[in-house]
Parts: structure tokens; sequence; C-alpha cells
């Protein structure tokens, strides 16, 4: 597995299907994305929540390569353009047009998988509250959570209220994620967690 340091990590993972690409930073940074694909093709994109820092390159990979887009069915919307995000950030006037300055992708570019589908080899899980579909893979010990935890200097955190569509959600999440048998936890924000700093997250939450 590969992180490309964007706005948000994007993964790269080796599957036997091809190169399957997880988010792909904002939109300001397709040329550096690009850059950092280095001439690779992905097979597929999955896309953990419609976040303008996780969708960014979708567009313009799609365009360049014809690559299925994974994304929730409750993120779809946003995505493909049907759907206003929620202004960010969330204080300015510019925060609508900036939340939504990624072009949205067409409906047939779109692929909706649900909780337990498998994506080339990889579990979906589904872990919302951040985002109503965010989702995340998991796959021998590993889960890529997306934004359902931010990573900081003191460990895994549940992302602030005013980015989550819904925080009571997103705090249940984090039990979900504790309660999985997994080794290593990464994520969009910081490096990577293990599961005991979850465990330890989700009990100071009762969640
Ligand atoms: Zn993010
Ligand atoms: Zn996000």
């Amino acid at each position: 597995m590969k992180i490309l340091p964007l706005a948000s990590n994007s993964y790269l993972l080796e599957t036997p299907e091809g190169p399957l690409l997880v988010d792909s930073g904002a939109p300001w940074e397709n040329a550096r994305l690009l850059r950092l694909l280095d001439e690779l093709k992905p097979a597929a994109l999955f896309l953990t929540h419609h976040h303008l820092d996780h969708v960014g390159g979708a567009r313009l990979l799609w365009e360049r390569y014809k690559l299925l887009v994974y994304a929730h069915p409750l993120d779809i919307p946003f995505v493909g353009g049907r759907k206003r995000r929620p202004p960010f950030p969330p204080v300015l006037l510019l925060g609508d047009w900036i939340a939504n300055s990624a072009r949205p992708l067409p409906q047939e570019a779109l692929t909706a998988p649900l909780e337990g589908d498998r994506v080339m080899g990889w579990e979906v899980v589904h872990l919302p509250g951040h985002t109503l579909g965010q989702i995340g893979l998991l796959k021998d010990g590993i889960l890529l959570a997306g934004d359902a935890l931010r990573v900081g200097k003191d460990g895994p955190v549940v992302p602030a209220d005013m980015v989550n569509a819904d925080s009571a959600e997103a705090r249940r999440t984090v039990g979900k994620i504790a309660r999985l048998d997994v080794r290593e936890i990464y994520v969009g924000h910081g490096p990577k967690t293990n599961p005991q700093a979850v465990r330890a997250l989700a009990q100071r939450l009762g969640a």
C-alpha cells in the first residue's frame, strides 16, 4: 500500500484486479495527484465520502481512464452534483462555493457499494456520521477509515462537530470500529492508528 500525501491521504492498493485508488485529493491538486500516480493507471477509484478534499481528482481520473468510481449511495447525490455540500469552511461566505468546487461525476461513472460488499478483494464497511455515506475498506486486519476518525498528536478523535453530518452517529461509528477485528487503521488526516487507541476513545465516548 502506498500513501499519497494530498489535502487528505490517498491510498494506492495493489489488487489482483489492478491498482485501487482510495480518495483523490482536492480539486486544486489534480496535477500533484497525477505526479504522485507517476503514469500509473488506477483500475478503480474508491471514495470514502463526498467531501471536497477526497473527491477532487475523481472527475479528472474518470475522464482520463474511464475507471469505475465507487461511492456510497447516500453520498452519491453530492458526488454527482445533485445535492450541494454543506458550506466549508462554515464560517466564510465563500464556504458554499469552495465546498462545491469539485466538478461532479456523471451518474454512469458511479457504482454504489453497500456494507459487506467486496471491492477488488476489500470488504466495504459503512462508517456513517462524518457524512452519512462515509465508508471504509477492510482486509487482513487493515482498515482504511476515511474521515470516520482523525488522528492528531494525542491519537484518534472524532472530527469536529461542524464538519460532521451527524456527530452522534459519528461517535457510534467509533464503537463499531473498536469492535472490528483490525490491527492497523489508516485515516484521511493524520498518521495510522491502532485498535487499542480506538477502543480507548470509544470508552471515553461511551460508544
Ligand atoms: Zn477529509
Ligand atoms: Zn471529510
